[in-house]
């Protein structure tokens, strides 16, 4: 029986990502981590320090100074930026909604970040979880590449727009695709889920039919 495994999953904006990582995460005692709330809080922080996406050198320099760290609640991992944590709602609210995919752009912000999503692994082991189950953009092409198991969740852009409003949340998902455009691409081995079509319970049988099959395998440990 595997002792820990990684589940990788991307998507674009409201494809159903967290909602999917959670449930799995709450289903396997696994540690989530939803990366879209790191790029939320740098975002949130830069803007609160008068930094603008487009002041390269600006960004650099407070990259320089930050100590990121993590505070782990229940099973979900949260980002510290010099040991403060952030709220759900500071972190979707309509400025930040509109302006973290151009802090995303930043390849310094995504060089910043790009050690710190590793580094949950190690902290889902550490705290005792039995897996680390990651959600983002580039988490099945970039950051987690070697991932057990990897998911690219699709919807189209009126069903995600759709969600949002549901929510009561204009969350700028077709503006956000622009920019996100060229990260979330997919990758040869990634299981494609349609959550346009399946609903959450059945996209969560569809990963737990598959993470069943990796905890099953005997003398594999990771
Ligand atoms: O997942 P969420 O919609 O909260 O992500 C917010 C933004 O953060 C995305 O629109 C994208 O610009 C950026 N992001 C990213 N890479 C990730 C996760 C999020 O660039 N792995």
């Amino acid at each position: 029986m595997r002792d820990f495994i990684t589940v990788a999953i991307d998507g674009a904006a409201a494809s159903g990502k967290t909602s999917t990582a959670l449930r799995i995460a709450d289903k396997y005692k696994f540690l989530v981590a939803s990366t879209g709330s790191y790029y939320r809080a740098i975002a949130l922080k830069m803007m609160k320090t008068n930094i603008n996406s487009d002041d390269i050198s600006g960004i650099q320099h407070f990259l320089g100074k930050i100590l990121l760290e993590t505070k782990i609640i229940g099973n979900v991992s949260n980002i510290t930026v010099d040991g403060k944590s952030f709220e759900e709602k500071e972190l979707r609210t309509q400025q930040v909604n509109k302006n973290v995919a151009s802090y995303a752009t930043i390849p310094a912000v995504r060089q910043r970040l790009l050690s710190y999503q590793r580094s949950q692994i190690n902290e889902a082991r550490t705290n005792g979880f039995r897996g680390l189950v990651m959600e983002g953009r580039d988490i099945t092409s970039v950051i987690l590449p070697d991932a057990d198991l990897r998911f690219f969740l699709e919807a189209s852009a009126q069903e995600r727009l759709s969600r949002r409003e549901n929510d009561w949340e204009y969350d700028y998902t077709a503006e956000r695709d622009k920019i996100d455009i060229g990260r979330t691409i997919q990758q040869n081995g990634v299981h494609k889920i349609d959550t346009g079509t399946n609903g959450l319970d059945v996209v969560v049988a569809m990963i737990s039919a598959e993470v069943d099959k990796i905890l099953s395998t005997q003398g594999q440990d990771s």
